[in-house]
């Protein structure tokens, strides 16, 4: 062989005896084939085979049956962020003349999607009080085709009566399917409460690190797969597997992250909700939280997001109060190593019920030492101008 095609082609090198705990990543766009026939009948391949590197590679294929056995479902598709997996999800299962349902809480993009790409495009929409369940029965009509669920909800953190919901909408014949973002598959299992198709923004808790987005869907039933992986196939979208190395090892570690960043985040909403207005905390943990009886029926805890409506009146201290915090980094996206605090109004957002109006911080409570958190925690109350109570968090 002459030197030029050493270069390109690889030794072959023995495997024996090597055991790694690690996944491979595998990098692949073509897939190569034995012989002519192999690569003729490459379609008959189908969903669980290789054909090309965008559909998969053994790397993405590990994640997606990890995802799959968390949430107990049939199987998973990624998607290169959050957001595209709920676009995707909506693109495969409406056709113009349908409808879907969405809760007026859910993440901000979904209603711009709904309102900026499926309506003019023939696709209805109607948002809902997720706090009003009867109110799901009376909104599906015969085009409804797909009820969204997101609990809690951004930012306010409403928990919805899942089960309930659900089984409204199948009654009606609808779809449903759900953003789990906030409780990871560790701590609701959405398949197993009514769920046709649970959506991860796995950039959050399973990437874990602040250095990751990609998006799942978790389905129970395998046409809605082969409807998503077809719409995927049009749009020509599929994820790197140096991403979804990331994301394997991000999950390895989400129990223990996630069990922590929750218990810490609690302790912090409960001295808060002692320092703050009643009501002013909003976490699902307390009573006081819209749909408390459904995040102890259904959650197996909390994870580390919750968010504090600032009262009127040190509003214009916010600006302040988050200025010199020196644990707490000022940023969107969550669920990462480091904690984060990010002023949000979502009054323009909404459309049902009483809206917060004015700031709401919301928080992300990461993997410092609780204290070095809580003593920022506590500047921040100071510079807000609120009376200081003693409240001690271990
Ligand atoms: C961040 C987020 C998304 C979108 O995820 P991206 O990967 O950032 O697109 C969707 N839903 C919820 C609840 C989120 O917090």
């Amino acid at each position: 062989m002459e030197d030029m095609s050493r270069c390109v082609i690889k030794p072959r090198i023995s495997h024996k005896g090597f055991m790694s705990l690690a996944v491979p990543t595998y990098r692949a766009s073509t897939i190569v084939f034995s012989d002519v026939e192999d690569y003729a009948k490459r379609g008959e391949r189908g969903l669980d085979g290789y054909s090309y590197g965008l559909h998969g590679t053994p790397t993405t294929k590990t994640l997606e049956a990890q995802l799959t056995s968390l949430h107990r479902g049939e199987a998973t598709v990624l998607l290169p962020s959050g957001q595209c997996a709920i676009a995707v999800i909506m693109l495969s299962v409406l056709m113009p003349g349908d409808k879907v349902l969405i809760p007026d809480n859910s993440y901000p993009p979904v209603t711009g999607f709904c309102k900026n790409y499926l309506k003019p495009r023939g696709i209805d929409y109607v948002i809902y009080d997720p706090t009003k369940t009867e109110e799901v029965e009376d909104l599906i009509d015969a085009a409804t085709r797909l009820v969204w669920l997101e609990s809690p909800g951004s930012t306010t953190m409403e928990v919805q009566d899942f089960s309930a919901i659900a089984r409204i909408a199948h009654e009606k014949g609808a779809l449903v399917g759900c953003d789990n973002t906030w409780a990871t598959p560790l701590l609701f299992k959405p398949l197993e409460h009514g769920a046709d198709l649970v959506m991860e923004a796995l950039t959050k808790y399973i990437g874990g690190h602040s250095d990751l987005l990609m998006g799942s869907v978790t389905v129970r039933d395998l046409k809605l797969r082969v409807d998503m992986r077809n719409t995927m196939r049009m749009l020509g979208i599929g994820i790197g597997p140096d991403e979804a190395a990331l994301a394997l090892r991000g999950i390895e570690t989400l129990a223990v992250r996630l069990k922590h960043s929750g218990r810490v985040a609690e302790e912090f909403a409960r001295a808060l909700d002692e320092i703050f207005p009643p009501g002013s905390v909003l976490h699902p943990a307390l009573s006081s939280c819209p749909g408390h009886q459904f995040f102890m029926r259904d959650f197996a805890g909390a994870s580390g997001v919750f968010s504090i409506v600032v009262p009127a009146q040190y509003e214009k201290y916010v600006d302040l109060g988050l200025t010199g915090l020196k644990f707490f980094s000022i940023g969107a996206s969550w669920g990462g190593t480091h904690s984060l605090v990010a002023p949000m109004s979502v009054a323009g957002n909404r459309v049902k019920g009483e809206a917060h109006g004015g700031t709401i911080l919301r928080l992300s409570v990461g993997l410092e030492e609780p204290a070095d958190l809580w003593s920022d925690i506590e500047g921040m109350v100071e510079r807000l101008g609120l009376p200081r109570r003693s409240s001690k968090v271990a």
